[in-house]
């Protein structure tokens, strides 16, 4: 399997040439040269796997030059009930990405027990893997240099943990993350970790990462890395849950389920595309949003207007707080017959900030064919059906969740399963569970004193040359 670029000026690559890259070197997004595809009796045959033999089979067709038998034990050893646990019962930890039935018809996939409460640990917990496999081959280090405002920062950080070869220096803004947040990333002890909390916005910390890592020379001497959401084995790791929910809920792989998404930077649910243009029998793929609700807009409209910064709202679900979503390249790519002369018009318009318009074309129409559909909603929304869960089905969910039930509830139709993927768990925002239902979340067993263990965070002002020389004493 090889992969090209979205904006067709790259040499086609293998997998463990993109692993460690970031965007390719033309500026596109690495895509398979075809999608790997199942047959009915090929997807009867996954039917019964369990979760890392289901991966394996899903992986091994993307990951074709990674040896068989070190693929299998980097999942085996990755994917493991001890690691996506949470105090449940080892019987249901077990499924990894246990199935829960809300009513008939609606499903919530449970993708949120990993180390740091949200979807994000199910492809970071890899990457992790793969990235000291693939450093340990070829003898070489890494530093990963992100910005977080958040989850990202955290997944990343645990998925790195005590890794041979990686060091994660992570740029937080100083004191605007929940006392959880601070707590999950701050009181990590491992010696290959560095929090850098900069007196800024998660802006700030994200333009010092741009700063540093367009010091092509710096990056180059301190091999300066990152795990951001266009990672293409980050965006794989994640098809394997779609096949995992559709046999969980059907008995036959020619019936049709759907999948309610909350989206922010599109790797979810772009996952699913894939995972659609694989064989699974997926009849709508119905993107959620909150009022940042850029990605909604282009499902009703063609239009896809990239917002300002200034114009993106600080919500209730703000892991789906963006401006643009970084992975929607992927999708348009496919959805415009993989033109990568027309892909790179219209990213030329998004990469200055401008917007282009697709209702005049046949694509427009086409969408339809690919299964997506849409949904927005608002902190009023999120409340009333973060009520509504815990009243009708018995469930806490997170405010992201929630937006994604909300918009399955208006899309499912008559007969087709819906499932919607829970994307964390209320534990991490605990703040706006009491607003809806007046009581706290239940947290999972472990976690229950985490506000009160040392933390260990470097404080700086929001200077590129302050954090680049922090990298140069502490990097591998
Ligand atoms: C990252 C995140 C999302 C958005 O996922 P994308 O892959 O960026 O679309 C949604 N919910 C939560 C809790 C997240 O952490």
């Amino acid at each position: 399997m090889k992969y090209v670029s979205t904006r067709g000026k790259s040499e086609p690559k293998h997998f463990l040439d993109i692993l460690l890259g970031g965007l390719m070197e033309d500026g596109g997004l690495a895509m398979p040269e075809s999608y790997p595809k199942f047959s009915f009796e090929e997807l009867e045959a996954l039917r019964e796997m369990n979760y890392r033999d289901l991966a394996f089979a899903v992986l091994s067709r993307f990951a074709d030059d990674i040896p068989a038998v070190d693929l299998k034990t980097l999942i085996d050893r990755t994917y493991t009930a001890q690691v996506y646990c949470n105090g449940r019962d080892p019987s249901v930890a077990e499924a990894i990405t246990p199935v829960k039935r809300l009513e008939h018809d609606l499903y919530l996939l449970e993708l949120s027990n990993g180390p740091t409460l949200a979807f994000k640990d199910m492809a970071m917990q890899l990457l992790g893997s793969l990235f000291e496999y693939a450093l340990d081959r070829e003898h070489a280090s890494l530093n990963i240099l992100g910005a977080t405002s958040g989850d990202t920062g955290s997944a990343a950080e645990y998925a790195m943990r005590g890794k041979r070869g990686v060091k994660v220096f992570m740029l937080s803004p100083w004191g605007k993350m929940s006392p959880f947040q601070r707590a999950q990333m701050y009181s990590l002890p491992d010696a290959n970790i560095f929090n850098i909390a900069v007196r800024g916005m998660f802006d700030d910390a994200q333009d010092i990462v741009k700063a540093v890592s367009n010091d092509l020379e710096f990056k180059r001497r301190y091999a300066i890395g990152t795990v951001n959401s266009i990672n293409w084995a980050r965006v794989s790791a994640q098809v394997v849950y779609y096949f995992k929910a559709y046999f969980a809920v059907t008995q036959r792989s020619d019936q049709k389920v759907s999948f309610a998404v909350p989206s922010g930077n599109f790797g979810n649910v772009c996952a699913g595309h894939i995972a659609r243009m694989m064989g699974l029998p997926i009849a709508k793929l119905v993107v959620a949003t909150n009022e940042n609700d850029v990605l909604d807009e282009f499902f009703r409209t063609g239009v896809y207007r990239p917002r300002k910064t200034a114009e993106t709202h600080a919500t209730s679900s703000p892991s789906m707080d963006i401006s643009k979503a970084s992975n929607f390249e992927r999708f348009v790519f496919d959805l415009i017959g993989r033109d990568a002369k027309v892909l790179s018009e219209l990213w030329t318009k998004v990469d200055k900030g401008e917007a282009f318009d697709l209702s005049a074309t046949p694509f427009f129409g086409q969408i339809g064919d690919y299964g997506f559909q849409s949904g927005r909603s608002s902190h009023e929304d999120r409340l009333r059906v973060i009520r509504e869960a815990f009243e009708r089905f018995g469930v806490t969910i997170d405010t992201h969740t929630a937006d994604g039930l909300k918009v399955a509830l208006e899309r499912r139709e008559p007969g087709v399963p819906m499932i919607v993927l829970e994307t964390a768990l209320p534990a991490k925002f605990e703040e706006t569970i009491v607003e809806a239902l007046g009581q706290k979340p239940p947290r999972p067993a472990g976690l229950e004193g985490i506000e009160q263990l040392p933390q260990r965070v470097e404080v700086m002002d929001v200077d590129a040359d302050a954090v680049k020389a922090f990298i140069r004493n502490n990097a591998e």
